[in-house]
C-alpha cells in the first residue's frame, strides 16, 4: 500500500515497524481500532534493530513452571542438571537500579517490570517461541548448567523469527505496513495530534489519524546526532543495526512541544569487529560483537589493559564496553585469551568475517596486533600473569573472586593466567546498539509535555523513550520494554481513538 492509498479515516498510525511499533499495531487493533504502520525502509530491510537481535528477553520468573508455560521443549531436558534459579522481582530492580547508578524512571521501571513476563505470554501468544539459553547464560560445568545474569530463556531464532512473526500476526490482523514511507513531522491541530506528514519516493503526504504511536527507534544511525548529544568521536562508532534509526521521531515530537527526558549523552554500545561495515549486516545479525572478554584480557594500542574484564557478568558489562573502547587511542581494541578460556568462547567468535590473529607465543602475537605497542603488550601480559591471585577455583557460572591484585586496574573475577597457547586475539572497536535519550512518557505510554500533560493523540514506545536507561543497561531488557510499552500505546491509542470517533 502507499500513503495515496490509506484510509483517511484509520483510527491509529503507528510509525516504525521493529519489535515496539509492531507490538502497538497488535495491541492497538485488538483494541478495537483500525491501524496503519509506516516504515522508512524497503521491505527488505524492515523493523530496524530488532531484526538485528540476538534474542535476549529479561522477564521475571519464579521456577521452572514459569518458563515451561513459554518453552514447553525445557520438560525434554535433563532438569536435575540445569539450575534455573529464579529472577524476581527484587533482583530486576535491584540490577536496573545498580546498573542505571539509580537514575531509571522508577514509574516506568514498575511498568517494565512488573509487566515482563506478561510481555513474554503476550508474544508467545502471537506465535514467539523460547528457548533456554543454555551454553550462553549458563555453561556446562561438570556436567551441570547453572544459569546467571537474569536470562533463562531467548526468543528461538533471534530477532530475525521474532519479526518474522510478528508481521505474520499483523498481516493476519489486516493491518498495512507502508514501505519506503519517513515519517517528517506532526500534524498538530488546535487540541491534539491529527496526523502526520511522510516522505514516500520523493513526494509528501499529509496522512490524517485520530491517534498515533512513535515507535521509530533511536538516533543511533544519525553521526551528526551522535556528535551532537554523545560528544567527540561518536561519529566515528559503527553501527550495530538498521541506517534508518535517523531520529526524526524525536525532532518531531520536540517540535510539538514534547517534553525530552533521560540520559541524551548516554548510549548502549559494545565491543564490535573493527572491520565490520558502517551499518549492521543482516546477514551477520550481531555476531560482529564480541562478549566474552571477562574470561580474557582487552588491551588498548599501548598495549596496555584499560577496564576490570572481570567486573561482572557481561550481561551487565557489555552494553558500557563501547564507550570505554571509544575513548582509547585510535579508537580500537584486541581482546587477547588462552586455549582454557577459547572453549568458552561463543559462536561470534567462530564466524568467517573475523578480525581474528593465533599465535603460539606472545612475542609472535605482539607484533600481529595491528596498531598495538609490542612492548607494551608484552609488558602487560607479564604483569597480569604474574599478578597474586586468591587460591580458588575458576567458575564461569559464578562471580568466581578469582582476582588479582596489586594492578593499576584489577580483573576481579575470571582472572586466570594467560598461559596455554595457542593464544586468540580479536581486534573491536565501539558499536552503537541505541541512544538512550528520548521522549518523556507516562505509564501509560502517552507522550508528556514540559509540564508534565498528556500530547493527546501521541504515545510513544520502545527506544525512542527516554528515561529506562542511564550509563549502562542489563541485556534483554530493550525488547521486554518494547512490548511492554508498546501494547501500552497502542491500547491507549486506540482508546483515545474510539474517543475521537
Ligand atoms: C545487533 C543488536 C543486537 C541486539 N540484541 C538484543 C537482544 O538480544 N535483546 C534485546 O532486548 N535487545 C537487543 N538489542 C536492542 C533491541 O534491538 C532494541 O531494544 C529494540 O529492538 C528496539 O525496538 P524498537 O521497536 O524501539 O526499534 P527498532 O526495532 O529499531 O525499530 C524502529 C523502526 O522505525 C523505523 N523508522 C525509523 N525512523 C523512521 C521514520 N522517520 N519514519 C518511519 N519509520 C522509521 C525503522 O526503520 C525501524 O523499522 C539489540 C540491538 C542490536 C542492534
Amino acid at each position: 500500500m502507499t500513503p495515496d492509498q490509506l484510509d483517511p479515516n484509520i483510527d491509529v498510525i503507528v510509525v516504525g515497524c521493529g519489535n515496539a511499533a509492531m507490538n502497538a499495531a497488535l495491541a492497538a487493533r485488538e483494541s478495537g481500532a483500525t491501524v496503519a504502520i509506516l516504515e522508512a525502509a524497503p521491505e527488505t530491510a524492515r523493523s530496524g534493530n530488532s531484526a538485528f537481535t540476538g534474542g535476549a528477553f529479561r522477564f521475571i520468573f519464579e521456577n521452572v513452571d514459569d518458563l515451561l508455560r513459554l518453552a514447553p521443549d525445557i520438560a525434554d531436558l535433563d532438569l536435575k542438571n540445569i539450575d534455573f534459579g529464579t529472577y524476581t522481582k527484587e533482583q530486576y530492580y535491584d540490577d536496573i537500579g545498580r546498573l542505571t547508578e539509580y537514575r531509571s524512571d522508577p514509574d516506568l521501571t514498575e511498568v517494565l517490570i512488573s509487566n515482563s513476563y506478561e510481555a513474554a505470554l503476550w508474544v508467545a501468544k502471537h506465535g514467539v517461541r523460547f528457548q533456554p539459553a543454555l551454553g550462553r547464560q549458563a555453561f556446562n560445568m561438570d556436567g551441570k548448567f547453572k544459569f546467571w545474569g537474569g536470562l533463562a530463556c531467548h526468543l528461538l531464532g533471534g530477532g530475525a523469527q521474532l519479526t518474522k512473526t510478528l508481521h505474520e500476526a499483523v498481516a493476519a490482523a489486516g493491518i498495512p505496513v507502508l514501505y519506503e514511507t519517513q515519517a517528517r513531522s506532526l500534524l498538530q491541530g488546535d487540541d491534539r495530534i491529527t496526523g502526520i506528514r511522510v516522505s514516500h519516493k520523493g513526494r509528501m503526504h499529509d496522512l490524517r489519524s485520530k491517534a498515533l504511536v512513535l515507535a521509530c527507534g533511536g538516533f543511533e544511525s544519525n553521526p551528526e546526532m551522535r556528535a551532537r548529544y554523545l560528544g567527540p568521536n561518536w561519529d566515528l562508532a559503527k553501527v550495530r543495526g538498521t541506517r534508518y534509526n535517523t531520529g526524526f521521531g524525536h525532532k518531531m515530537a520536540m517540535d510539538v512541544g514534547a517534553a525530552m527526558t533521560g540520559h541524551w549523552s548516554g548510549c548502549h554500545a559494545v565491543q564490535w569487529d573493527m572491520n565490520a561495515p558502517e551499518f549492521g549486516d543482516i546477514s551477520i545479525g550481531d555476531k560482529f560483537q564480541k562478549h566474552n572478554y571477562p574470561f580474557g584480557i582487552i588491551v588498548n594500542a599501548n598495549g596496555e589493559r584499560f577496564v576490570n574484564e572481570g567486573e561482572d557478568f557481561h550481561s551487565y558489562t557489555y552494553a558500557k564496553c563501547g564507550a570505554a573502547v571509544l575513548k582509547q587511542p585510535g579508537l580500537f581494541a584486541w581482546q587477547v585469551f588462552d586455549q582454557k578460556a577459547t572453549r568458552l568462547l561463543r559462536d561470534e567468535y567462530r564466524i568467517p568475517r573475523i578480525t581474528k590473529e593465533v599465535a603460539n607465543t606472545f612475542e609472535e602475537l605482539s607484533v600481529k596486533l595491528t596498531g598495538v605497542d609490542p612492548q607494551g603488550f608484552l609488558r602487560t601480559v607479564e604483569e597480569f600473569n604474574n599478578a597474586p591471585r586468591p587460591d580458588i577455583e575458576f567458575n564461569p557460572n559464578i562471580r568466581d573472586g578469582l582476582c588479582t591484585s596489586g594492578l593499576k586496574i584489577n580483573k576481579t573475577n575470571w582472572a586466570n593466567k594467560l598461559d596455554q597457547p595457542p593464544y586468540h586475539a580479536y581486534g573491536v572497536t565501539a558499536g552503537v546498539t541505541f541512544t538512550f535519550g528520548g521522549l518523556k512518557i507516562s505509564t501509560e505510554a502517552q507522550v508528556l509535555d514540559s509540564a508534565g500533560s498528556g500530547l493527546r493523540g501521541l504515545y510513544a514506545a520502545g527506544e525512542i523513550v527516554g528515561g529506562l536507561y542511564y550509563h549502562n543497561y542489563g541485556s534483554g531488557t530493550g525488547l521486554v520494554a518494547g512490548v511492554v510499552f508498546g501494547r501500552l500505546a497502542g491500547e491507549g491509542a486506540a482508546r483515545e481513538a474510539m474517543r475521537n470517533h
